[in-house]
């Protein structure tokens, strides 16, 4: 059993407090244990427990339960009051291993599973977990040097006016090939956000979509727009800025022809560097997009209170329980969204039906398979800019 608490007493406190703090949880937790069962500090804020002789996980859960109870009381340290968090992962012998050093790093794995749940969690390891944990770890390890491996490459889904079904511009959409694996950005931009890799990933795709946008621009002496994809992460990159400008720059492209795509969980996030960042690249003459709107929060208040041009409306939206329903849900937001005088952009579209109505209720632009997938530069110039 591996118990882990918060870190940030020492930081907060001082390191007396801290060590104090440590001494008053270990006699807690010994409290919980009989005489006979391990209780040893493994570091920092880690402890490790061996329980023996245990007739069933019942009876382990009691214990661990027992334990982070124990904790929730604040603790009174030299005039301060403490309070903290525990989460505990369970490995079982011989049932997930036999090997000591495994049955260790099995609780290791389980106690941050238990941390993600949230605080005062018990977790127990499952083989699920070790699965997921390796594919993770390879995957942030892979990435490390993806980028000058040049394992990156941009497709482009064209958007179109919904009207005369022109084609206005571009999303760039990131893939990842390693070997003949083509790895979506669903399976590893979590990881890259987790890592902080996605900070110098983001500026790869800024400078080459912007690129690409500069050679489209020339070549058909026409301003086609690019759409952008940030993550939350990147709203406080200090390089994002400079990246931005230098690449306008370098291309010759102008600042109006970029619009970022932000979801709205990057606005949760809401502290003020947020909206400093989204006013900086508007200052910059960008413009912003909030992407999948209608998934998450959908709050309106966030349509007010950031500093956003365009709306997309979510592809899941135009798959109501039936087809009476969709139409008076885009309704309804298409004309919340008019009234509040933002841009409007349906993705998804996939079928005549949805084409339709987004024409009927004047949805500026749209894009979706039944115009165009995402595809490869080649490909673009070949569907659409070949004379
Ligand atoms: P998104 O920005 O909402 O992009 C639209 C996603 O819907 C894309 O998936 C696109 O291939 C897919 N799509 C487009 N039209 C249709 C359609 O008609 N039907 C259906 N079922 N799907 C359609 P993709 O390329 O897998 O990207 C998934 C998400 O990954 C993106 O969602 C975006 O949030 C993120 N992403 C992609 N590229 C980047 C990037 O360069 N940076 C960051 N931070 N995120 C990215
Ligand atoms: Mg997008
Ligand atoms: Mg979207």
């Amino acid at each position: 059993m591996r118990p882990s608490l918060t870190r940030s007493v020492n930081d907060t406190h001082g390191h007396d407090i801290g060590d104090e703090l440590l001494r008053e949880v270990t006699k807690r937790i010994k409290i919980c244990l009989r005489e006979t069962e391990l209780l040893a500090r493994i570091g920092g804020d880690e402890f490790a427990i061996i329980l023996k002789n245990t007739m069933n996980t019942y009876t382990v859960t009691k214990v661990a339960q027992r334990i982070l109870d124990s904790l929730v009381t604040p603790f009174h340290l030299k005039g301060v009051d403490v309070n903290i968090s525990a989460s505990i992962g369970i490995s079982v012998y011989p049932d997930n291993t036999t090997n000591p050093d495994e049955l260790f790093k099995f609780a290791d794995i389980a106690m941050y599973r238990a941390k993600k749940l949230g605080r005062n969690q018990v977790c127990y390891f499952e083989s699920e977990m070790q699965k997921q944990f390796l594919h993770r770890y390879k995957i942030e390890h892979a990435l490390v040097d993806a980028i000058p491996k040049g394992q990156f490459c941009l497709y482009y889904q064209p958007v179109f006016s919904t009207q005369e079904k022109k084609l206005l511009g571009f999303e760039a959409l990131i893939r990842w090939f390693v070997d003949d694996t083509l790895h979506m950005p669903d399976d590893f931009i979590p990881i890259a956000e987790d890592s902080g890799a996605i900070l110098a990933i983001g500026r790869w795709v800024i400078e080459q979509a912007i690129y690409q946008l500069s050679a489209w621009q020339q070549q058909n002496n026409q301003e086609f727009t690019m759409s952008i994809n940030l993550s939350a992460k990147q709203l406080v990159d200090e390089k994002l800025l400079t990246c931005i400008e230098d690449s306008l720059t370098k291309h010759n492209v102008k600042a109006r022809n970029i619009e970022f795509e932000l979801t709205e969980t990057a606005l949760l996030e809401s502290n003020d560097s947020v909206i400093v960042m989204m006013n900086a690249i508007r200052d910059k003459g960008c413009k912003i997009a909030l992407d999948d709107f209608g998934t998450g929060f959908s709050s309106v208040s966030h349509l007010q209170n950031f500093p956003i041009d365009t709306v997309k409306i979510d592809k899941s939206l135009l798959f109501a329980s039936s087809e009476a329903k969709t139409s008076s849900l885009i309704k309804g937001l298409s004309c919340m969204l008019h009234t509040l005088d933002l841009d409007i952009v349906a993705e998804g579209i996939e079928t005549e039906t949805s084409l339709k109505l987004c024409q009927e209720l004047n949805i500026h632009r749209i894009q979706g398979y039944l115009l165009s997938k995402p595809i490869e530069v080649l490909a673009i110039d070949k569907r659409y800019f070949s004379k």
